[in-house]
């Protein structure tokens, strides 16, 4: 064995690092690995200033979010393990993870399982081609790292994501072809689907991607619109010159691990796909493995960071009864938060599929 610690978070995004924040301020020891090599999970792509209210960061960049939440603990309390990959949960609360070219194991009394979302992807013909991408992707090379992905992009979906990482490929000089949504209607803000509209870019509302078009990579693509059973409608489609295909069609919670360690999981679509079950202090259906952020339900950063403080303090306080009432007050400040947050219409569809997950012991 490794490593023998009080709490071991998995992900450092920004439900893990507020997990950490709250059980390391209540005198915790932790452990927090993540696959990347620097904190902030999809917060190091977000260069964009987060919308929300004040008290959550509204204003500032991702990034900076990250760097805020990292500086905030404690490093005698709180160890971090980067590029570490835990691949594996084995009974006792003991965590296989890949470090460099070694597993190692951590044991901890409590887990906080933190580990996000992946993208979903759609298949259509020529969807294998090189310059087919998702929007993460698309942001972690621009983002991240400097790099352009193509000269013209046609990005699929009009969430947010989709939305503002347009905003981004127009902001680094990329031409954007146009926004195809299979829904009547944009899904995201319409503040962010206005910016790139100013600047020129066509939103396609009832329209779908029919195919790629390309031998050896994208050199176009062809969208036709989309009748009420979602089938394109003969003689709409039309040609759409670009070398890059973005898609941002969603996320897809990273539940496996929860999966693995026999977590109660259920198949929540409002949640965005399967989800484990969990009490109001995100502890799961297996005593001592919590859950918060986006692997508990694709909401956002700031319901991320509230239900992380929720896990972190319940886990502290389920292993030190003497810190109870600061624990308490950590608890309850989050969840009026959360339910403030889930009571407005970009709320309201986390707070439907929460009903549906929440069990009491
Ligand atoms: C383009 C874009 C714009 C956004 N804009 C906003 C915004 O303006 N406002 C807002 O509130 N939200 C926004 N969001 C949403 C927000 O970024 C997410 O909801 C939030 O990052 C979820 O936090 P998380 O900590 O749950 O997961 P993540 O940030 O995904 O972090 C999870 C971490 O766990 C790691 N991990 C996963 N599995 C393992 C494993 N087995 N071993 C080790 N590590 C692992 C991952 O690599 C990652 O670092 C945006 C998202 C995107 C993509």
């Amino acid at each position: 064995l490794s490593e023998r610690t009080d709490i071991c978070v998995v992900g450092a995004g920004p439900a893990g690092l507020s997990a950490a924040q709250a059980a390391s301020k209540l005198g915790l020891h932790l452990v927090v690995v993540d696959d990347n090599e620097r904190v902030g999970g999809q917060l190091i792509k977000q260069t964009h200033k987060f919308f929300g209210s004040q008290q959550h960061y509204c204003g500032v960049r991702g990034i900076d979010i990250a760097r805020l939440l990292y500086e905030s603990l404690p490093p005698d309390l709180v160890q971090f393990w980067f590029g570490s990959t835990v691949i594996g949960y084995y009974p006792g609360h003991i965590l296989g993870v890949l470090r460099g070219d070694r597993v190692v194991e951590v044991e901890a009394q409590r887990l906080i399982i933190a580990t996000g979302a992946t993208e979903n992807l759609l298949a259509f013909p020529g969807s294998d081609l090189p310059g087919v991408y998702g929007a993460g992707a698309v942001q972690t090379l621009m983002n991240v790292h400097g790099v352009r992905p193509g000269k013209r992009v046609l990005m699929i979906g009009s969430g947010n994501i989709g939305l503002i990482v347009s905003y981004q490929l127009l902001q680094a000089g990329v031409d954007v072809a146009g926004v195809v949504e299979a829904l009547p209607e944009i899904g995201g803000y319409l503040v962010h689907a206005a910016k790139i509209r100013r600047m020129g870019v066509p939103i396609y509302v009832s329209h779908t991607i029919v195919e790629a078009i390309g031998t050896e990579d994208v050199e176009g693509a062809v969208i036709a619109q989309i009748d009420g059973n979602w089938q394109p409608v003969a003689g709409t489609e039309r040609s759409i010159d670009c070398d890059v295909i973005c898609l941002s069609v969603g996320l897809n919670p990273l539940s496996d691990l929860l999966r693995q360690a026999g977590c109660r999981i259920r198949y929540v679509s409002e949640l965005g796909g399967w989800v484990a079950l969990h009490d109001q202090r995100m502890e799961t259906t297996v005593p001592g493995i919590y859950v918060c952020g986006d692997v508990s339900g694709i909401e956002e950063a700031v319901t991320a960071m509230l239900e992380g403080r929720i896990a972190g303090a319940a886990a502290a306080w389920s292993l030190d009864p003497s810190v109870a009432d600061q624990a308490t007050t950590i608890i309850e400040a989050a969840q009026e938060e959360i339910d403030q947050f889930r009571s407005g219409p970009v709320g309201e569809n986390a707070w439907l599929g929460k009903q549906e997950l929440m069990v009491s012991r």
